[in-house]
């Protein structure tokens, strides 16, 4: 058995009549993970369905405006359904085919991971059921129809606050009972274990690609990544292999939402406290009593109330720091990277670009940061028109 725990974080709180779904699949992933098929098979989806390696792009124009450190852009942006959570639908669809699964569940907020689920379904030959709160539907038509369209069954949860944490908990119900034939695909490093190690892995292809791309473009290792964190897939992903370059600074941003003395956040580093959800033990933005709060962000794949363990870990042992951006910070990196470089990045990856604005300048020129730019904005375009007044939608 491979460790469940990051320090104290992590570990698998989870009902009785999950634990044998979860041993199943730690074994189901341990030995796949070594198998020289898997891996070749799941090479060639990487290179050819996926479109890897997504190119590491100096950011020429951002450097100057900034005026410090030298900027490149981990372009997960141009990879296949527009961001870097194809990587770990992909690598998971492959891993339930393998063990004889035939269907995939999986919840979704904004829809991106519903989109990549379907995807990842659709190319395997798999069954597909999206669990998403009736909320969520109405806010994300768009997804749904693509998801219907990939072949998936968007299945609608029209109870509790009607959002993405009661639609994870209707997924993890569906899994109790149809474990025999079904595998959860949950979307980022977060959740019981193997989960969070498992995402990790199939997402670190992100930071192996880039450390060999700098050493290429640079010749050398780079002074800092920085990377926006929601679940926290996109910044493990790209720090997992610099993780022993003990010179290399990771910087994560969190969603600061309309500020944290606001309340309407999701900076759970800087607001949060130990406490265990949907799994896992992690940090939580909770109240005195361990209820839940609720969160804000203008972009909603950053907007959840934890975050996965080992972040927790990274963060108590110094390794990782961690930041956060407001809205407003992340709009106007939204609209920075876009005019400049003609670069339209997510709203989530918009957080890192802000993160670089304070970062970057304060570094020499002759230093080196690379920004995870996890997404493309196209799906963001109606939401920002929105928020500027424009009257597109
Ligand atoms: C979902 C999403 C995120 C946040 O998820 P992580 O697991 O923290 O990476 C970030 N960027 C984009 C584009 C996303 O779709």
């Amino acid at each position: 058995m491979s460790n469940r725990y990051f320090g104290k974080y992590g570990g698998q709180f989870v009902p009785e009549t999950l634990m044998p779904a979860l041993e199943e699949l730690e074994r189901a992933y341990e030995k796949a993970k070594r198998d020289k098929t898997f891996k070749a098979k799941l090479k060639v989806l990487q290179k050819d369905f996926i479109g890897r390696p997504t190119p590491l792009y100096f950011a020429e124009k951002l450097t100057k405006h900034l005026g410090g450190a030298k900027i490149y852009l981990k372009r997960e942006d141009m990879a296949h359904t527009g961001a870097h959570k194809i990587n770990n639908a992909v690598g998971q669809s492959l891993l339930a085919a393998r063990m004889g699964k035939k269907r995939v569940i999986a919840e979704t907020g904004a829809g991106q991971h519903g989109v990549a689920t379907a995807t990842g379904a659709a190319l395997l030959d798999l069954e597909c059921e999206i669990y998403m709160g009736t909320d969520d539907m109405k806010r994300q038509a768009l997804n749904v129809f693509r998801m219907r369209l990939l072949g998936a069954k968007v299945t609608e949860v029209d109870i509790g606050s009607r959002t993405l944490k009661d639609a994870i908990n209707e997924a993890l119900r569906d899994w109790t009972a149809s474990v025999r034939d079904t595998h959860y695909l949950l979307g980022t490093a977060f959740g019981p274990h193997p989960f969070p190690t498992m995402v990790r892995d199939f997402q670190s292809v992100i930071g192996r690609e880039a450390r060999a791309q700098i050493l290429r473009a640079e010749g050398r290792l780079p002074d800092c990544l920085i990377a926006c964190v929601g679940g926290g897939s996109n910044a493990i992903g790209l720090w997992h292999r610099f993780l022993k370059d003990k010179k290399v600074r990771m910087v994560g941003v969190e969603a600061g939402g309309k500020g944290i003395r606001s309340g309407e956040h999701a900076a759970r580093f800087a607001g949060g406290s130990l406490g265990v959800l949907q799994g896992t033990k992690s940090f939580l933005l909770q109240d005195a009593d361990g209820n839940v709060l609720g969160t804000h962000s203008v972009s909603a794949g950053l907007d959840y109330a934890s975050v996965g363990p080992e972040h927790a870990y990274l963060r108590d042992t110094g390794r990782a720091e961690y930041t956060y951006a407001t809205d407003k910070e992340a709009l106007k990196g939204f609209e920075l990277l876009t005019k400049l470089e003609g670069i339209m990045p997510a709203l989530e990856s918009a957080h890192a670009i802000a993160g670089a604005m304070k970062i970057a300048p304060k570094m020499k020129k002759s230093q080196i940061v690379i920004i995870n730019l996890s997404g493309r904005g196209d799906k963001d375009v109606q939401h920002v028109a929105a928020i500027m007044g424009e009257g597109v939608c």
